[in-house]
Formats: C-alpha cells, structure tokens, sequence
C-alpha cells in the first residue's frame, strides 16, 4: 500500500527512518564517527554538513535516510531509557580495533541489554597499524557479546571513520537491521518524541531539540512534557529551515515552551491528562538553577559538596549522572549557563566547589572565587573534570598528620634508642606516641616517642613553635632535616 510515496502496512503504520545512537568508551571514536557520516553523507545537503548542531541529523544512504543522534546527552542515555523514553531504535556499539573492550563497553553492553536495544558493533581505527580486529572480537565474545560468524547474530563491521572504508557497509548494516525491527509510525496518533538538549537562548528565548517519534508534529500543537508546557510557535528541522510539520525520526527545534523542558523527556501534544506520568518529576525547570536531592546515600559523609554548572542541559545531565556514581561526592545544586559571581557565592554559602562543564566562569566570578579561595574546576572535557574532583576526594580522604616535628639536631644513638632535638612545624605530639619518620619525600619507617622534654623537663606533650628533646625508639637512624609525622 502506498500513502504519499512512503511504505504503509496494513495497520496504517508507516516505516520511518531509524532512530541510531553510537555508544562506546571514551577515545573509541564516537565523535569522529559522528563528524564523518555529517560532513559525507548529510541528507538535504551536497557537502559540507551543517554548522549548527541541534544534537540529531539525517543521513542518507542507499536512497534511505538515518537519523543520528549527535549530542553529548548520548552519554545519559541510560538515564533516558530507564525513565522509560524511547530515545533510540538501535546503537552502534563503538569499540577501537587497537584498544578492544573497555570499562564503558561493558557498561555500554549492560546498558543495551538490559533495555533490549538491537545493536550493531563498529570496530573503529582498523586504518591503524596496531589496530586488531581479531582481540576485539574476542573480547566481545569474553564479554557475552556473540557476533554473526562467532556463533552469535550481532552484526559488526570494521571501519576507518579516516579513510571512511566500512562505513557504507555499516550504513547498510544499519538500514537491514531496522528493517528487521520493523521501524514505524502512527501518521494519525498525536505527536510524540523525546527531548534531547534544551537551553535558554539569548536571542531566541527557550528552545528544545529533540526527536519526532509518533505523529505528525505541527505548528500550533499545544505541547507538553512532565515538567513543561507551551504551544508550537516555531519548528525548525536539522538544517536550520523553518518548516510548518515534522514525521517521525526527524529532528526537530522547538520554539514555543513556556519553562525548559528536561533532557529524555517525552513530549506530546495529546490532550492533557493522558500523560499519566505528570507528577511524578514536578519540579519545573524555570528557574536557572535547580536544587537537586539526587538519591545518593546520606549515611556516608559527604567530603565533597558540588555546585554544577553546564552550557546546556543535555551536557549538565551527562556529567551530573557520572558524578552522583561518585562515592563521598554530593551535587547540592545544578544549573545551566556561564559561572557567574552569584554562583560563587552560592557555592560560597554552602561550602561547595564548583565544577563548569562547557560553562563560561565571568571574570567577576573568577575574581570572587580567587578572593574567597572558592575552588572552580571549569573543562570542555567531562573525563578531565571527574579526575580533578577524583583527586580533590582523595585529597580529602587521607587525614593530613595531627602533628610535624622538623629534627634539628641529633645527639646520640644507642641501638634502637635515639636522643635527637627538634621543633614542631604544626600541630602537636605526644609522649608515647607512633610516628612515621620522613626524609625528602620519602618514607623511611615508624618509630615511638619514649620521652619528650621542653626546656630540660619531661613533658608529655610539644606545640606548634615549640622546641624539644625527644627519646625515640626507631631502627630508622634519624638525620637533620628529617621529619616526625603523628597520624
Ligand atoms: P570519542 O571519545 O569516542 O568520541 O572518540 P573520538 O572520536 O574523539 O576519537 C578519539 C581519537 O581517535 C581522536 O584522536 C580521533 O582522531 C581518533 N580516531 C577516531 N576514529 C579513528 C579512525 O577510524 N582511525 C584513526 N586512525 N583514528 C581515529
């Protein structure tokens, strides 16, 4: 059956072009895999792709179209599958032929099958001259992963995202599995899709990408998600085009809400009260900054407060989900937009570092931050941001010493028994008391503190600034210079 030239089965649903995600770990080659299929096979296009990212874009291929998701909210979209929102058809399971599996292709794979999602394996870089094809393979099948030809049916295919070699075969690879998911729509049913960024635009007020997965979507729909409402003013597709109606697996800018909607959301514009889920997540995104009480236990002691800060929200989603996994790490506030002077002293008030994913940091928010000694950890990279507050955690995790002792001057040595002199750079020591003993930066061994005496008399414990002579128990032999830590 024909309708308007496009596929239509018996139960009046239409074929659309799939939906895909490309997941994989860090450095496999997401991105540029992303950015070649855009520059190289855009749809609508004869070259040169498109300059403004809306986070989704179609390819065309074999007279067919793919839609992709671009954006850095692909990292959330564990998140958005869990909540229940459809986001994609099927995944591209990136793994680098000269690194195989990593960390985050095991949790990518867990991700896949646990929301049933089809998949497709690229093993990216086969153009490098240690790429090997064969160990990824392995560990794929190490990792429960069965590829067609290994004994399994998931379909794989080695590409140079370079050179481009595979990646017609991978685009057919993709349009035959889809074909066999049976990818379709509902041109009758109210329109329905998923947010994938949404941001406060200076010049243009808010706007909301996102993806048409039902239905036709039109100007003049009242439009609405569990935590936003409006009325579609504007519709613009992938290429920047104002258009009047939008079909499924189009991309598509809208214009027309009233509070910022949420990353993975679903919207519709059915009438109100079918959306069943509308209370669950009432906490309107109007504000440009939102207290967050994320679900992370508060048994353990929070070392480190966050104050998060993102240029848009697909971007604040990605990183504030890798951040609550963190032990001993709590966000207590997030937001989008630059870091401005009022956040330091938010961040201030509570005791928080604050940490700018894509975030501009304002010169009066760095100046109030140097003055008040206010960390802020600002990266365009999500993995050099959970580092520095990786490190920042450990840093606070191990207790500094309650007391250093700097040796000045030694006096005798008996065996294990030493007489030595010294003075107390900080904190304070005490009679009997276990101490490391510590040279450069290295650690040479323990020793006890048999007496202590501050001007010739026994005492039982030294101060800060104050000198004295100490009978340690050590089979270290101490020298000048040396220092005595108490933990
Ligand atoms: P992502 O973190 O998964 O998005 O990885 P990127 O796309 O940023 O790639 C990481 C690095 O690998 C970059 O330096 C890329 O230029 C390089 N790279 C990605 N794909 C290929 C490929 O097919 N061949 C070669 N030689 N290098 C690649």
């Amino acid at each position: 059956m024909e309708k308007q030239g496009v596929q239509v089965n018996t139960q009046g649903l239409v074929a659309r072009p799939p939906i895909v995600v490309v997941m994989g770990h860090v450095d496999h080659g997401k991105t540029t895999l992303l950015d070649y299929l855009r520059k190289t096979n855009i749809a609508g296009r004869e070259s040169g792709g498109i300059t403004q990212s809306i986070g989704a874009y179609i390819v065309k291929h074999a007279e067919k179209e793919i839609t992709f998701i671009d954006t850095p909210g692909h990292e959330a979209f564990s998140k958005m599958r869990a909540r229940g929102a459809k986001a994609a058809d099927l995944a591209i399971l990136v793994v680098a032929a000269d690194d195989g599996v990593k960390p985050q292709t095991k949790e990518v794979i867990a991700v896949l099958k646990e929301t049933q999602t089809p998949f497709i394996v690229a093993i990216t870089k086969i153009d490098k001259n240690n790429a090997n094809p064969e160990k990824v393979k392995q560990d794929l099948l190490q990792a429960g992963v069965l590829l067609e030809g290994f004994g399994g049916t998931v379909s794989w295919h080695g590409i140079s995202s370079k050179s481009g070699e595979g990646i017609p075969e991978l685009l057919d690879l993709i349009l035959l599995t889809a074909e066999l998911a049976g990818v379709t729509y509902n041109p009758d049913a109210p329109a329905r899709g998923i947010i994938i960024e949404s941001k406060m635009d200076s010049r243009r007020g808010l706007t909301a990408m996102g993806i048409v997965e039902d239905g036709i979507l039109r100007v003049g729909d009242p439009i609405r998600t569990n935590t936003a409402t409006g009325k579609v003013k504007i519709l613009e597709n992938f290429l920047g085009e104002r258009v009047e109606e939008l079909a499924p697996s189009s991309p598509v800018l809208i214009l027309g809400f009233e509070t910022l909607p949420e990353i993975g959301e679903e919207f519709s514009t059915g009438e109100a009260g079918e959306n069943t889920n509308a209370t669950d997540n009432a906490n309107t995104a109007n504000t440009n900054a939102t207290n967050i009480p994320h679900a992370q236990g508060n048994d353990t002691p929070i070392l480190v407060k966050v104050f998060l800060k993102a240029d848009v929200s697909g971007s604040l989603e990605a990183i504030s989900q890798i951040i609550q996994t963190m032990p001993d790490v709590k966000i207590v506030q997030e937001g989008i937009g630059d870091i401005s002077d009022g956040d330091v002293k938010n961040a201030q008030g509570v005791g928080a570092v604050i940490i700018g994913f894509k975030a501009r940091v304002t010169k009066a928010a760095e100046n109030l931050a140097r003055a008040n000694e206010i960390t802020i950890m600002s990266s365009d990279i999500i993995y050099t941001l959970i580092k520095d507050l990786e490190e920042k955690v450990a840093m606070l995790r191990t207790p500094g010493p309650k007391g250093i002792l700097n040796i000045l001057k030694t006096f005798s040595q008996k065996g294990k028994k030493q007489v030595i002199g010294g003075k107390m750079e900080s904190g304070n020591m005490r009679v009997n008391a276990a101490v490391t003993i510590i040279r450069g930066d290295t650690e040479l061994g323990i020793g006890r503190i048999t007496n202590l005496q501050k001007n010739k008399k026994d005492a039982t414990s030294v101060n800060e600034g104050e000198e004295c002579g100490i009978m340690l128990e050590s089979g270290v032999a101490i020298a000048v210079g040396d220092s005595l830590l108490m933990f």
